[in-house]
């Protein structure tokens, strides 16, 4: 058996991890370009939460496990979200979501009904409306500031520059870049002697931020449109009903989303798509799972850095790997 770490041996510890997971997400968010699987990422980021769970007097809040990572790159207008945009916990297993469902079913005192989607490997695309017309649009950036990619936003075919009503509204969501634009691209580049992209995520990132919008136009980004954000609108009482109304409203949204009273439905649906995911035209990893109702999200509220509401069921990696897991609930 291990022996138990002194504090100081967990301190240099947490340090190193620290360290290694900013070097990491600094790469892989403020320039595009990761160098390590997002397993290894994933891996890593879970022993710092151990260690910090067993040593909660070592947690500080500039932890990469106490915020959304992330910058903001000084060369774009900068965007305050009034809302925060959060990260999302993430689980590898069915036992989890089991667990998952169990603090849900404690904290609000009965069975509740989710929303399942698929987990689109993009970037968060915040989308602000003013009586109808695209106003602005703003990366996830630290959660609390994005970038301002208006400019870029508005080279995105599916994204409306006008909608149907005159509504003053925020919607969120996930740009992305579709596996045959992302194999065009990287040839491309490839016979440009340029350095190509890691994956269709990095690529669409790395498209959207930029600061000559023509070159987001050539990219064929597209969306998936997700989250109502503003104002509430007393009508829409449900996840599934905000994806209807931004449906109405001309989004695009993910037609393959389900409402599930049991976790059969919700295991079924990720085995559908665990398996069917290399036949899907866009990159997915992993499968969303949120609580329906939009009363209970707000009862159910966020951490410093994730909605208790929503949980992110990641794919198995090609070669499985096992870890044993704490989930950062009670932050
Ligand atoms: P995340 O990307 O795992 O999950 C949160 C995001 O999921 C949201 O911000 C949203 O943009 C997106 N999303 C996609 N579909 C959605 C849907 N249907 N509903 C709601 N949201 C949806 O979390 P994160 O904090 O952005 O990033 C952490 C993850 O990024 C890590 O787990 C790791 O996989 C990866 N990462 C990898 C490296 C690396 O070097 N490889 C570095 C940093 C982070």
């Amino acid at each position: 058996m291990a022996e138990k770490l002194t504090k100081e041996q967990a301190q240099e510890q947490i340090l190193a991890l620290r360290a290694q997971l900013n070097v990491w997400a600094e790469q892989y968010y403020d320039r595009d370009a990761p160098t390590v699987s997002d397993r290894e990422y994933d891996l890593t980021y879970q022993q710092l939460v151990n260690l910090e769970s067993e040593f909660p007097e070592l947690i500080t809040p500039d932890s990469i496990t106490q915020r959304v990572g992330g910058t903001v790159e000084d060369e774009f207008s900068k965007v305050r979200h009034e809302i925060p945009m959060l990260s999302m916990g993430d689980i590898f297993s069915k036992e989890e979501l089991i667990e998952f469902d169990q603090r849900v079913q404690k904290a609000v005192g009965k069975p509740v009904d989710y929303h399942v989607e698929l987990k689109i490997d993009g970037l968060s695309l915040a989308l602000e409306y003013r009586l109808g017309k695209l106003f602005r649009a703003s990366t996830r950036g630290n959660g609390s500031i994005g970038e301002d990619v208006t400019a870029n936003a508005r080279t995105i075919a599916d994204i409306p520059q006008t909608l149907p009503e005159p509504l003053t509204i925020e919607v969120r969501g996930e740009c992305l870049m579709p596996k045959a634009a992302f194999a065009k691209l990287n040839e491309k580049r490839e016979q440009a002697g340029l350095q190509v992209f890691a994956n269709p995520r990095n690529a669409a990132a790395g498209s959207l931020r930029q600061l000559d919008e023509k070159v987001t136009r050539e990219r064929e980004l597209s969306t998936f449109i997700y989250t109502y954000v503003t104002p509430p609108v007393a009508a829409i009482k449900t996840q599934q009903e905000a994806v209807h109304e931004l449906a109405r409203l001309g989004f695009t949204i993910n037609e393959t989303s389900i409402e599930a009273s049991s976790l059969d439905q919700i295991f079924e649906f990720i085995d559908h798509y665990e398996q069917e995911r290399d036949s899907l035209p866009y990159g997915i990893d992993g499968v969303v799972i949120k609580v329906n109702s939009l009363q209970l999200q707000e009862q159910l509220g966020n951490t410093v850095k994730v909605p208790r509401w929503e949980i992110a069921y990641k794919f198995a990696p090609e070669v499985a790997e096992t870890v044993v897991r704490d989930i950062e609930w009670t932050v």
